[in-house]
């Protein structure tokens, strides 16, 4: 039952409704078609009835009580002679029903007498298998009834004019509804077709064939936006699976080159006895590369970990001064190395913010470390905190190299260095800011960066109070 469902297709499905719909209403318009040629047939027969009545009441006289016909004879050779498509029968009764006068077309049968009427009265019956509409009226002698004058038609015609109206009709529902089905189902099948476009192209795309995109219909309706939706989206996946593609072949690469520089040294080393001054030198710096591929490994944790699930935040009341102080702590070494002024700067200096530490000093420590590593010299650092109703304003500044303005919306990208030609001596993989980045979206952190080159860089956060 639920497959067959499934194989009654959307074209059938749309079609088969507007046939519902279609079903209702013609079948009420050929019942008003029908009601209406029936009321109106049935008028007309009244109407050739009451004349018939009102001629032939013209014929009767009343005399010492009983009704004869004016001219009796007259009468009998005209109702011989009419000859009608529909004939008439007529019939004259005395006051207590007894047959006084007939048409000759009535031949041996009579008509229906309802006795003790006083007034017209209109039936149906039956006369020799014939159905026949009559009217019965009293013929009235002052007030007494003195005889009755009986009218039939034949409705043979009509009721079969109507029949075959109910017939026709019957028979044409199911042919028009079957017809209309089919057009329905063409006209459907048309407007869907880009329904279509989107199921081919869907069965085109593969992992590695991203290219495809679906043909936009003409018309900007609904099928328009869903396609063109798809299209956004299958954009988006392709950037990130372009994305995912480079971002592994750039860590495989990262990790290769400073596992061959170890794997180079170590067999140098080995391959003869060395004095103990070339063994601590080579040691140490297989120690240095060691830890770079350690800081290698912690980055890209940290991002994939943070990168699909929303890990469960852990919220809590911060201290900005005092996150800031362990933050420059970690950093104390670099900055007295290169001569760096920090000049920090929090107003209100108590300011506190709901947060996870964890996650916001990561940011901090990815920014204030590249302010240091991108930093001349005795270059400056400048830390600005204010609080703005109830956004948190968080400025860096250094004025160290800066940023080209053509790396400007790429440096967030995983892996990507602006310097990684001009100053190779600077290490890093280009992971920073990608993991800012992501942190920032997870707490909610707008983050802005201007650069200038030669100048410096000004990174704000503004981080949401509550
Ligand atoms: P990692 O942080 O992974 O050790 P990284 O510092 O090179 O390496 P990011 O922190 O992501 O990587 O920074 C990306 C690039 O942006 C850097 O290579 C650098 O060119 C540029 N950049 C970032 N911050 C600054 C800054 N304060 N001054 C100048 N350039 C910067
Ligand atoms: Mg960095």
């Amino acid at each position: 039952m639920i497959e067959s469902m499934y194989n009654f297709s959307f074209k059938n499905r749309i079609a088969f409704n507007y046939i519902i719909t279609t079903a209702l209403l013609i079948g009420v318009v050929f019942m008003i078609i029908y009601v209406v040629v029936k009321i109106s047939v049935s008028n007309h027969l009244d109407q050739d009835l009451q004349r018939e009545v009102d001629r032939h009441s013209k014929e009767i006289e009343v005399k010492d009580g009983v009704i004869a016909l004016r001219k009796h004879t007259e009468w009998m050779e005209r109702e011989h002679n009419t000859v009608g498509v529909d004939p008439v029968f007529i019939e004259f009764l005395d006051a207590e029903g007894k047959l006084i006068d007939k048409s000759p077309n009535l031949k041996d049968s009579e008509l229906l007498y309802i006795p003790d009427y006083v007034d017209n009265i209109v039936t149906e019956g039956k006369l020799a298998d014939k159905k026949i509409r009559q009217e019965q009226v009293p013929i009235y002698d002052d007030d007494e009834i003195a005889g009755y004058l009986l009218v039939a038609v034949s409705i043979e015609g009509s009721t079969v004019v109507l029949e075959s109206l109910r017939h026709v009709l019957l028979i044409s529902y199911p042919f028009i509804l079957l017809i209309l089905f089919f057009v329905a189902r063409i006209i459907a099948g048309r407007s869907i077709k880009p329904i279509n476009d989107i199921i081919e192209t869907s069965n085109a795309i593969t992992r590695d064939n991203l290219i495809s995109r679906i043909p936009l219909p003409h018309n900007k309706d609904e099928l328009y936006i869903l396609s063109d939706t798809i299209n956004n989206l299958l954009d988006r996946v392709e950037q990130t699976i372009e994305r995912e593609k480079s971002f592994t072949s750039y860590a495989s690469h990262e990790f290769r080159t400073p596992l061959a520089v170890l794997k180079g040294t170590l067999e140098v080393l080995i391959r003869k006895p060395r004095g103990q001054e070339e063994y601590e030198e080579k040691i140490n710096y297989c120690i240095k590369e060691v830890d770079r591929l350690n800081h290698l490994v912690d980055e890209l944790l940290i991002l994939t970990r943070y990168e699909n699930q929303k890990q469960s935040l852990k919220l809590e009341d911060t201290a900005i001064e005092n996150l800031v102080s362990i933050c420059l702590k970690r950093f104390s070494s670099q900055i007295q190395n290169k001569g760096i002024q920090v000049h920090t700067n929090i107003t209100p200096e108590n300011i506190r913010i709901k947060t996870d530490s964890y996650l916001f000093s990561t940011i901090i420590n990815n920014i204030l470390s590249n302010a240091i590593k991108y930093s001349e010299q005795g270059g400056i650092i400048r830390i600005d905190v204010t609080n703005e109703n109830n956004t948190v304003i968080f400025v860096i500044k250094d004025n160290g190299m800066g940023i080209a303005q053509k790396d400007m919306d790429k440096i967030f990208d995983k892996f990507y260095r602006s310097y990684e030609n001009d100053h190779p001596q600077i290490k890093g993989f280009g992971l920073g800011l990608a993991i800012v980045k992501r942190f920032s979206e997870l707490l909610q952190i707008k983050i802005e960066i201007a650069s200038q080159e030669a100048k410096g860089t000004v990174i704000t956060l503004a981080i949401p109070q509550s």
